[in-house]
């Protein structure tokens, strides 16, 4: 198939991109480059630097193009950012998206696979958490994807548009080879900055509270490889081609690990030390988030393989060793 990934030069997007292409698609990058990086696209892809907001622009291509599927990752995804700065938030991702949707409607594009988040829950009772778990989002950023999934839910019964939304949990880890990677400015992951701290970019990693209801006291989460989170969505565009409903599903490995667990996987990897605070929580942080993925595993088949922690922390080092300053861009 031909598909555009809007957000193609981000670090889901541009994993996504590797994965279609592997599987025989061919693949457009529509990224205004905003946060993306030129770098994290292949030489062969073509790139265009275009603003998802811009309809005509964007019908434009979708129609000379005869794309056949978008793959929308294009967003903003800070959660503290959203807190201090919604206006961004709601223009990027849901005043934006309204225009890629419209876009995609006029030129009667067929699917779409929309990357959304596991904050759309916001701090559920229960563990693990399966989609029918009423949304209770706790940040903006939360919110504006939540209204995206309802925008698509809307589109779908007006116009027949299908889509597949995907509920991220923590995405982590690298391509295999080190090549593309994670690279953010500022870097507010877990992963990331226990990674630099090993590299002595930074003095050393804080752990954001050690007083949890959970087995050591840090938060726990359910980490997952790009590079399965990518997997899966190529899973679910053959799903839809090959007359899947329209669907949301969890992605996540329905494995917890906690923050002191995480500090001393990459301990063993990185074969380094280095120094390990504890700190005050962080606000709006539950303690335990895990998948329940059984929904995708049903309907397409699709299963983690990557996602050990030994694996995620051996790639996220290959890149962030290999790569001090990410892209080598500023962004
Ligand atoms: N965390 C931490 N120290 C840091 C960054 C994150 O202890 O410097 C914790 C954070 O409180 C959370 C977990 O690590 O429990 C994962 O945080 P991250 O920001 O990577 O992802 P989130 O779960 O917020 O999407």
């Amino acid at each position: 198939m031909k598909i555009l990934v809007t957000g193609g030069a981000g670090y889901i997007g541009s994993h996504t991109v590797r994965a279609l292409r592997e599987k025989g698609h061919t693949v457009i990058v529509l990224d205004n480059l905003s946060r993306g990086h030129r770098g994290a696209v292949p030489g062969d892809v073509r790139l265009i630097t275009e603003d998802i907001h811009h309809v005509d622009a964007v019908r434009q291509l979708l129609i000379e193009e005869h794309i056949e599927a978008v793959m929308h990752f294009a967003a903003h995804s800070q959660v503290g950012e959203s807190m201090e700065n919604p206006t961004i938030y709601y223009d990027n991702n849901v005043v934006g998206t309204y225009y890629l949707l419209e876009a995609i409607r006029q030129a009667h594009v067929p699917y779409v696979v929309f990357s959304s988040t596991a904050a759309v829950y916001g701090e559920p009772e229960q563990t693990p958490i399966t989609e029918d778990m009423p949304y209770a989002p706790t940040n903006v950023y939360g919110q504006t994807k939540l209204m995206i999934e309802h925008m698509l839910a809307q589109f779908s019964r007006a116009y027949g548009l299908r889509y597949v939304a995907l509920r991220y949990f923590n995405a982590a880890g690298a391509a295999a080879d080190g090549t593309i990677g994670e690279d953010h400015t500022p870097e507010t992951h877990l992963i990331p900055l226990i990674l630099q701290t090993a590299l002595g970019q930074r003095k050393s990693i804080k752990i954001f509270g050690t007083d949890y209801p959970t087995p050591d006291g840090t938060c726990i989460r359910d980490y997952i490889h790009v590079t399965d989170l990518a997997a899966a969505h190529v899973r679910v565009l053959e799903y839809l081609a090959g007359g899947g409903e329209s669907q949301y599903f969890n992605l996540g490995t329905q494995q917890g690990m906690s923050v002191r667990q995480m500090i001393d996987a990459a301990k063993k990897v990185t074969g380094r030390e280095f120094a390990v605070e504890e700190a005050p929580r962080r606000a709006g942080d539950p303690a335990i988030l895990i998948a329940s993925s059984a929904k995708i595993q049903a309907v397409t088949g699709w299963k983690p393989t990557h996602s050990s922690v030994e694996t995620i922390m051996a790639d996220a080092w290959r890149w962030h060793h290999t790569h001090e300053h990410g892209y080598g861009d500023t962004k």
